[in-house]
């Protein structure tokens, strides 16, 4: 799939409309990777897009600030977040290898 100038990626899904006269169009999408939101793909259309590299995979604008996934979204909004502070909110962890706790 076409997005940028050189970027190319797999399509995440397909849309076939038809209008109220009955012409159909149909296209590819791509989904955001943070929000699962599909958008169309429109070549050569200039948008420009967002790009995680936490997550591999291109991001929607409103998505671009932070890096979190849409579990980590759901988790914040049920824990009572907005949805604005629910799509900036990531945990931060941190990981404890190598530490050997003494016995006993
Ligand atoms: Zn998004
Ligand atoms: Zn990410």
């Amino acid at each position: 799939m076409y997005i940028g100038k050189r970027e190319y990626q797999k399509e995440n899904g397909y849309t076939f409309l038809t209008d109220l006269e009955g012409r159909v169009t149909n296209g590819c999408t791509w989904m955001c990777v943070h929000c699962n939101a599909h958008h169309n793909v429109e070549p050569g259309s200039g948008k420009l897009r967002g790009y995680c590299t936490r997550c591999d995979g291109f991001v929607c604008p409103g998505c671009a600030d932070a890096c979190v996934p849409l579990e980590q979204m759901l988790e914040n909004l049920e824990a009572g977040m907005t949805l604005d502070q629910a799509m900036r909110y990531r945990p931060v962890v941190v990981p404890f290898t190598g530490v050997k706790l003494p016995k006993g």
